[in-house]
């Protein structure tokens, strides 16, 4: 019986340069029986060329005889309405989908009987899933750039050096939100020499914090917000009050702050304001990790835009961090992918089985109908 086929997609979002596998996790695959098709220059702008992947045993397709090929189609964001409505009933499609900011998509697909399994809804506290948590390999890469951007823009030095022409101080790098992407770039402004504070609503972070040689800031009343499933809720607005009027001091002494502050279906948390901002020095930088449409941690801040206000702080609101840094961030995405193809593969052949706690979270519509329920809920 001929085995499994997964093409991989060129992905066409503006901006977007990751790709789902990699050369190696082609040859993994193949050493598991599926056999991987890939479409031409998918792996280009993250530096994989298509005789790379044909060296690794893939073949290199269009995307027409891509799509007619494939039983499953892997992809990092959702695809572009010309390639879902070219995918048929009996196929599944696999990636980061976010299914909750695109219900239209989910219908559509759902209309043509693809099956749907992303990534971003995997139970994220089950160890076993761990290897297939693209969530968390995308956030490290996205914290570790993110204090490369800050450095970047930061006319000091992070680190104290003394040299013949004097001694520098250290930048102080306080960071918003120490879950994956936060612990991340706390690590990193370390290594970079920086003192480093780091700030969460959870308890639970303040030894994570602490274990990286950051200093936790402990602010009365507000550091006790866990919600369900290891995520942050939402803070009341009183609760919201006072960590704005206490953060305000600890953002004032500040000369970098990185924000990544997230709570699961809200709008990221306000955390800087204005008012906040207004009071740092000149040549501040602050980094806005969570910036979106609907507005993100920092006023002001907008995603892939960087101002300068007028009090001399640079403002930058961060857009696909993972993106631009395709190869590392892709390396690891594929990996996460390729767990995930193997754990629903069954004799060779993808059995989708809801019993199981993995499926059960990502798989978002079979068989015609939308089996998640947090999905099925909000469309
Ligand atoms: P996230 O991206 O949803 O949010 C980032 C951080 O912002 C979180 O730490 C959250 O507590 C914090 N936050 C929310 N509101 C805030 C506010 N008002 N002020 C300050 N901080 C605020 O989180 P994430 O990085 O995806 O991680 C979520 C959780 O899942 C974490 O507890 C993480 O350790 C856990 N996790 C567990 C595993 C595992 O067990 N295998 C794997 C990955 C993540």
């Amino acid at each position: 019986m001929a085995g499994l086929i997964a093409g991989v997609l060129r992905e066409r979002a503006p901006g977007e340069r990751r790709v789902a596998l990699t050369p190696e996790a082609v040859s993994r695959l193949g050493a598991a029986g599926v056999e991987v098709v890939v479409e031409s220059g998918a792996g280009a702008a993250a530096w994989f060329t298509d005789a790379d992947y044909t060296a690794a045993g893939a073949r290199v397709l269009g995307i027409g005889e891509l799509l007619e090929r494939s039983d499953v189609v892997l992809c990092v964001g959702p695809p572009e309405a010309e390639e879902a409505a070219a995918l048929r009933s009996g196929q599944t499609l696999v990636g980061l989908l976010d299914p909750l900011r695109h219900p239209e998509r989910v219908r559509q697909l759902t209309e043509r009987g693809v099956t749907q399994v992303s990534l971003d809804l995997l139970p994220r506290t089950l160890s076993r899933a761990q290897s297939m948590d693209a969530l968390t390999s995308q956030a490290n890469v996205a914290g570790y750039k993110a204090v490369l951007l800050a450095a970047d823009s930061y006319d000091r030095y992070f680190p104290m050096l003394t040299t013949a022409a004097g001694t520098s101080k250290p930048a102080a790098v306080l960071i918003l939100g120490a879950g994956v992407a936060g612990l991340q770039a706390i690590a990193t402004a370390r290594r970079l020499g920086a003192i480093v504070s780091g700030f969460d609503v959870r308890p639970q972070a303040q030894g994570e914090i602490e274990s990286l040689g950051a200093r936790y800031v402990k602010l009365d009343g507000v550091n006790s917000a866990a919600g369900e499933g290891g995520y942050a809720r939402q803070l009341t607005e009183e609760e919201n009050r006072t960590l704005l009027a206490a953060l305000e001091e600890h953002i004032a002494k500040s000369d970098v702050v990185i924000t990544t502050a997230r709570v699961p279906g809200r709008r990221p948390p306000l955390l800087v304001t204005a008012a906040a901002l207004e009071r740092m020095r000149p040549g501040s930088v602050v980094i806005d990790m969570a910036a979106s449409e609907l507005g993100g941690n920092v006023e002001l801040s907008e995603p892939d835009k960087t101002t300068v206000l007028d009090g001399g702080v640079t403002l930058i609101g961060a857009g696909n961090l993972p993106s631009v840094m395709a190869t590392a961030a892709s390396t690891a995405y594929a990996r996460n992918i390729g767990a995930l193809l193997t754990h629903l593969l069954k004799d060779g052949v993808l059995r989708i089985d809801l019993d199981d706690e993995i499926q059960a979270g990502v798989v978002v519509a079979h068989e015609g109908s939308v089996v998640n329920s947090s999905v099925r809920g909000a469309i």
